[in-house]
């Protein structure tokens, strides 16, 4: 049953939202300028750990519950199909707000006043990217290893662990340590356009569960949410209030 969400209905590439992520964004190359101060107002607390905005959500109480395997399903389809989820999901907020996303905004991929994440092109060699085209990047792969049937087998609902490659697991992490680093960039640079268009229960429900489900089962460590002393992810304090809250387990 669950696999009806994701089945071959024809999928929106990118954002289907009307102000459209869809148009190339980087057909114009500025040189990077100084990188914007975000959501941080003179120096301060960053918006999104002010209240009321960080307890905004529309999903009261824990999120525990949400996040447990039902009855009579594999997990592995259980996992693929949040991941789905949350993937269109982020995909649309990330449309809404992508226009003020741009290589002179967002000079780098940054997720925290000292953090900027650096992209791994196949091969190894690291680089460092423009926010919108280390987003446009993260989102391309996980589309196509969505669309990809040998890695998410949309066949068999009565699925059986033999219809996931072995490699399941392993990708899954990958795609949920780029998709945080998305949510953490959202939060870090774009978050007074998240409460511009009062969206911030509906994004901070969304996060909330993303964490509560990479926790759940073992798709996020520690690290990633939290990040180096010297370069801590700005989520990673919304995440120790929400835990101090009871909204998600310590
Ligand atoms: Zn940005």
């Amino acid at each position: 049953m669950f696999s009806n969400s994701r089945n071959r209905a024809p999928r929106p590439r990118r954002s289907p939202t009307p102000s459209g992520g869809t148009a190339p964004r980087n057909t114009t190359s500025q040189p990077p300028s100084r990188s914007p101060s975000p959501s941080s107002p003179a120096g301060g607390k960053p918006l999104y750990l002010c209240t009321p905005f960080a307890d905004a959500a529309l999903v009261k109480g824990n999120f525990k519950t949400i996040v447990m395997l039902p009855k009579y399903t594999d997990i592995m389809e259980w996992v693929a199909v949040n991941i789905f989820d949350f993937y269109t999901n982020l995909n649309e907020f990330y449309g809404v707000i992508a226009e003020t996303c741009t290589q002179h905004s967002c000079p780098t991929m940054s997720g925290g006043p000292t953090l900027n994440y650096v992209w791994t092109h196949q091969g190894g060699k690291q680089a460092m990217l423009p926010a919108p085209t280390y987003i446009d990047y993260v989102m391309t792969s996980i589309q196509n290893l969505i669309d990809d049937e040998n890695v998410f087998p949309t066949k068999s609902s009565a699925s059986t662990h033999q219809s996931f490659h072995p490699s399941f697991p392993a990708t899954v992490r990958t795609v949920y340590r780029q998709l945080l680093r998305v949510f953490a960039h959202i939060y870090h640079a774009h978050y007074p356009q998240i409460l511009h268009l009062r969206s911030e229960p509906h994004f901070n429900s969304l996060f909330a569960h993303f964490l509560a489900f990479g926790r759940e089962y073992e798709l996020l460590e520690v690290r990633d949410i939290k990040g180096e002393p010297n370069a801590p992810v700005g989520v990673g304090l919304l995440w120790e209030r929400w835990k101090e809250k009871g909204i998600l387990e310590s």
